[in-house]
């Protein structure tokens, strides 16, 4: 417990020394600051695991310092509280969802120190023994040579996030997620290098690593998994992002067929999850490529959706099979009306386009109840499982009620 620090960034001392109180009384170190200069001093010299942050200060207010945040690449969990409306807290938590940072919740003041003591739990998952420690808050600048020399050295590898049936509870897939095991900062997420990456056309020399890495691991999964019954096995998808911009590569596609016959696993067993299908560079070179792959049995997933990355335009243009709900109105469904609006309009529309629905980001029984009552077909999230080791998959398999 005494490794938990949480940093308070807040322009009332009252509130400030509040949840100081509260968070010391639930085991925590705090330390309270209501100045901005003085809070990233902290953040880089104390190394705060939670951050508790004000949405509306007189000099600089909380959507800036989050922007900050976001750039600094924090890891740090993130509690936002403010007195202002549920939708601006609501749009607040969405805003920094969408800027990649990491955050435990949103708290309208004035609130019950239950509600802030919940935040604080640590609801994460056991860390994966066969990955190294998460890296630090801060790391210097990754370049584009250190790039090259990670994927000479294949240093990338892949966590493996499970997808249950609604209804039963049951696997039916898993997302292949990449990190980066860097000999020097640590374990890297994929929002801390997929960027650059993609900005150097250094992007489909890492989905090749990825897909070859991700189907040596699925093939005889399928194959011999026997924690699994035959019916399980049969409708078990291997799920891969895919850049817009790898949407021009045909040859990486044809490679992509290769590996799926030397693992013997079948087209229609794997889905290539689609952000930002707004950004492709060449709209009908991706839309001749995209109906070739589903000619050939592959699947399609339009990711995200719901936020302007992926548009009603594309959805209903390019030959989808599945559609994902952002995870930033999933995560928030149960204390945002207007969250669950959307998941629901967002499921009905898949449903009647035809298309398999996933909510991701699922973090706690009653959004999964929730889900399951309005419809939607599958769901992934830290509740049933975060990102796992291809290893740790296994064990967590194994550990399930069959
Ligand atoms: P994504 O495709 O939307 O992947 C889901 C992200 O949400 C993953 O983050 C996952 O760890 C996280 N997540 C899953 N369940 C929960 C939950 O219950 N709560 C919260 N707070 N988060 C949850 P991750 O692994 O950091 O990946 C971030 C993004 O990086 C992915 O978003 C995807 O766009 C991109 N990415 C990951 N792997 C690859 C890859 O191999 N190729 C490409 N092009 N992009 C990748
Ligand atoms: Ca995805
Ligand atoms: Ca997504």
């Amino acid at each position: 417990m005494g490794d938990r620090r949480l940093l308070v960034l807040d322009d009332d001392p009252m509130t400030g020394e509040t949840i100081q109180r509260i968070a010391e009384f639930a085991g925590l170190e705090v330390c309270f600051t209501p100045d901005p200069d003085r809070f990233f001093d902290l953040l880089h010299n104390w190394h705060p695991t939670h951050i508790a942050l004000d949405l509306v200060m007189p000099t600089m207010d909380g959507m800036q310092v989050m922007a900050r945040l976001a750039k600094l690449s924090c890891r740090a969990k993130i509690i936002i509280t403010s007195g202002v409306g549920s939708r601006v807290l609501d749009a607040a938590g969405r805003s920094a969802v969408e800027h990649g940072l990491d955050i435990a919740g949103v708290l309208a003041k004035p609130f019950s120190p239950s509600q802030l003591r919940e935040m604080l739990l640590d609801h994460g998952g056991a860390v994966s023994s066969a990955l190294p420690a998460e890296a630090p808050a801060y790391l210097p600048e990754i370049t584009l040579a250190d790039l090259h020399q990670a994927l000479d050295r294949q240093e990338f590898v892949v966590a493996y996030q499970p997808k249950v049936l609604c209804a039963t509870g049951e696997l039916a897939g898993v997302e292949a997620l990449v990190r980066w095991v860097h000999p020097s900062y640590g374990l890297l997420q994929p929002g801390q290098f997929i960027p650059l990456a993609e900005s150097c056309d250094l992007i489909d020399r890492l989905t090749d690593q990825v897909i070859d890495q991700a189907l040596a691991w699925f093939g005889p999964l399928c194959a011999g998994a026997t924690q699994l019954s035959p019916t399980t096995r049969d409708r078990l998808m291997l799920a891969v992002n895919i850049s817009a911009r790898t949407l021009t590569n045909v040859a990486l596609f044809e490679r992509v067929q290769e590996r799926c016959q030397a693992h013997r696993v079948h087209p229609t067993r794997l889905i290539f999850e689609l952000t930002e299908t707004s950004a492709m560079d060449d709209p009908v070179a991706s839309l001749d490529l995209l109906t070739r792959l589903r000619m050939i049995g592959f699947h399609l997933s339009i990711d995200d959706f719901g936020t302007g990355f992926s548009s009603m335009l594309q959805l209903v243009r390019l030959p989808f099979s599945e559609i994902k709900v952002d995870k930033s109105f999933v995560m928030t469904a149960m204390t945002s009306p207007e969250s669950r609006t959307v998941v629901k309009f967002i499921v009905d529309l898949g449903h009647s386009l035809g298309l398999r629905c996933t909510a991701e980001g699922v973090e706690d029984a009653k959004t999964l109840e929730y889900l399951t009552n309005i419809g939607c077909d599958l769901a992934q999230g830290y509740y049933i499982a975060r990102p796992l080791t291809g290893d740790d998959f296994c064990l967590w398999l194994a550990s399930r009620p069959s």
